[in-house]
């Protein structure tokens, strides 16, 4: 027999988390328990999150949310990938795209077979061998096909405005029997003999009572830390980013169906194509710059117009000790902070959902359950932080303190490990589930200009001339698929006279 759930929920917190949460959870609990969100529009929300990866469309797909209707809505574009400029070294250029390689080679991963080919001077790069980053290269957009070989390889996600977002989200939540609580909470009632949280007491006494707590209050921590004082930790000496100034600017030309991450002096560059402007931020370390120059070299590399003042956020790389404490769950910036370097604050959100939905407190919650649940919230954080380290340390760049400090600092064992493994035979070391695998493991440390010492013995009793043969006409039938897609500019259009 299941344990009775918990009757009451709350929420605390109306950013992209806050309203993610609700709109997962008010569809999966059908009514069962009575979820309040509050929020306060004094206090406002980061709102600056635009870049996704492919899971969002299965979020959007569990919500049963109409992808076009939600684009316009979030004046959204599609994201093929991610464009890496001046990262392995100045003048350094490469596309993390995402989708899948064929797996027509059936002894061992395309990856793989790949390695030994490139080894014998007999393939291309890598990417010249992906669907996607040949559309996106080419600003070309098409939905993945099941039914087509190739276009089954395709995969994308969204670039989109997280505030509009978190409106749709709060619009869906609310019409399926989400309480919102607007004002600012200025205490929080805890339980004398359990400490648990029992309270949050509004300005102006209002006092909103629950069995549970879901903190989305952004980074700090409003119930995890100030209530619960779970402790944070720091990963800064890993990731010295601290602060980001941005500001959107003008579009010019048809958006552009990727991310563009560009390396600067001390630290990077986005630029996410939006339908009506471009969000673009300067990720970097208040020690190696200071606000001045980074508002000055930010603004320096538009390219349009600058349509707001720029503004500052500071942060601090790390995680929350515990996802999960006593009747408390933290998700998004209140769980912990990775730059935005491979757009995975959202998919944490998303993932932090999924989990608490399959850990869905109940009446008695077993401490089993909770050391578990937290368990793999730190396995996926630490996960996410050694992919976002990889692309700081894998650098020739001496070219600023900055640089140097990344490159010689020491790395996390974990990382070390998996690049020892891929110098030795280009193979990558996986735990399932992950979010990053093989494939994208290999585009960045291949981009990044890590090479492998040898390949995978078991790949001599293939043929090479085959695979030759084989590799070529995969690259022309991508070139002709290419070929004949709709622009991403033209899709946009498409969608927004409802003919997509
Ligand atoms: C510079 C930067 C760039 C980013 N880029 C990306 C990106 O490209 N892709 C991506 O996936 N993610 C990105 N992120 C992360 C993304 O913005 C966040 O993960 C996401 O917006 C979730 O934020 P949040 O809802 O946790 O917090 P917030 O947006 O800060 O929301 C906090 C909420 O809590 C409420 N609140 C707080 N205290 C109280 C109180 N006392 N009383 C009442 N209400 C209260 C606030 O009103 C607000 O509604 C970026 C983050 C930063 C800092």
């Amino acid at each position: 027999m299941g344990q009775e759930l918990i009757r009451e929920l709350v929420i605390l917190g109306g950013g992209t988390a806050g309203w993610m949460t609700a709109a997962a959870l008010s569809r999966a609990l059908n009514g069962r328990v009575s979820v309040t969100l509050v929020e306060s529009e004094d206090i406002g929300t980061v709102g600056v999150g635009e870049a996704t990866i492919p899971a969002i469309t299965l979020f959007n797909r569990m919500l049963d949310i109409d992808e076009d209707d939600f684009l316009r809505a979030t004046q959204g574009t599609f994201k093929l990938g991610i464009e890496f400029i001046d990262w392995g070294d100045i003048g350094n250029r490469y596309m993390h795209a995402f989708g899948h390689f064929p797996s027509d080679i059936q002894i061992a991963s395309f990856e793989q077979v790949w390695q030994k080919m490139r080894r014998h001077g007999h393939a291309h790069e890598l990417s010249a061998y992906s669907i996607t980053r040949a559309a996106a290269s080419a600003g070309k957009f098409m939905r993945p096909d099941e039914s087509h070989p190739l276009l089954d390889n395709l995969a994308y996600a969204f670039h989109f405005d997280a505030s509009l977002y978190a409106r749709y989200l709060r619009r869906y939540s609310e019409a399926r029997g989400v309480k919102r609580v607007e004002g600012r909470v200025v205490d929080v009632r805890q339980d004398p003999v359990s400490g648990d949280i029992a309270a949050l007491v509004m300005e102006g006494g209002a006092v909103v009572s629950g069995e549970f707590f879901v903190d989305c209050s952004g980074f700090r921590g409003r119930l995890i830390e100030e209530v619960l004082h779970t402790g944070y930790e720091d990963w800064s000496h890993w990731l010295p980013c601290d602060r980001a100034v941005f500001v959107p600017s003008a579009s010019n030309g048809g958006p552009l169906p990727y991310t563009r991450a560009s390396a600067h002096g001390a630290g990077w560059q986005w630029r996410i194509p939006l339908q009506h402007r471009v969000g673009n931020g300067y990720v970097h370390s208040s020690l190696h710059v200071s606000e001045d120059e980074a508002v000055a070299t930010l603004l320096g590399h538009l390219d349009g117009e600058a349509l707001a003042a720029p503004r500052t956020l500071r942060f601090k790389a790390g995680m929350r000790r515990r996802a999960w404490n006593r009747n408390c769950v933290a998700i998004g910036l209140a769980g912990g902070f990775l730059e935005p370097l491979e757009s995975t604050s959202i998919h944490l959100v998303q993932t932090a959902i999924s989990r608490l939905l399959a850990f869905f407190p109940a009446q008695r919650q077993s401490l089993e359950d909770i050391a578990e649940f937290n368990r793999r919230s730190r396995q996926e954080y630490e996960h996410v932080r050694d992919f976002v380290i990889l692309h700081y340390h894998a650098t020739r760049r001496n070219d600023t303190a900055f640089w140097n400090h990344c490159r010689t600092m020491e790395i996390p064992e974990s990382l070390a490990k998996r690049i020892r493994l891929y110098r030795a035979q280009g193979r990558i070391a996986e735990d399932n589930p992950e979010i990053f695998t093989e494939r994208n493991w290999v585009q960045v440390l291949q981009g990044q200009g890590i090479e492998p010492e040898g390949y995978a013995a078991i790949l001599d009793v293939v043929d090479s001339g085959d695979i030759e043969d084989y590799l070529a006409s995969l690259r022309s039938a991508i070139a002709s698929l290419v070929e004949a897609m709709p622009s991403h500019g033209q899709w946009l259009q498409d969608l927004q006279r409802g003919q997509a």
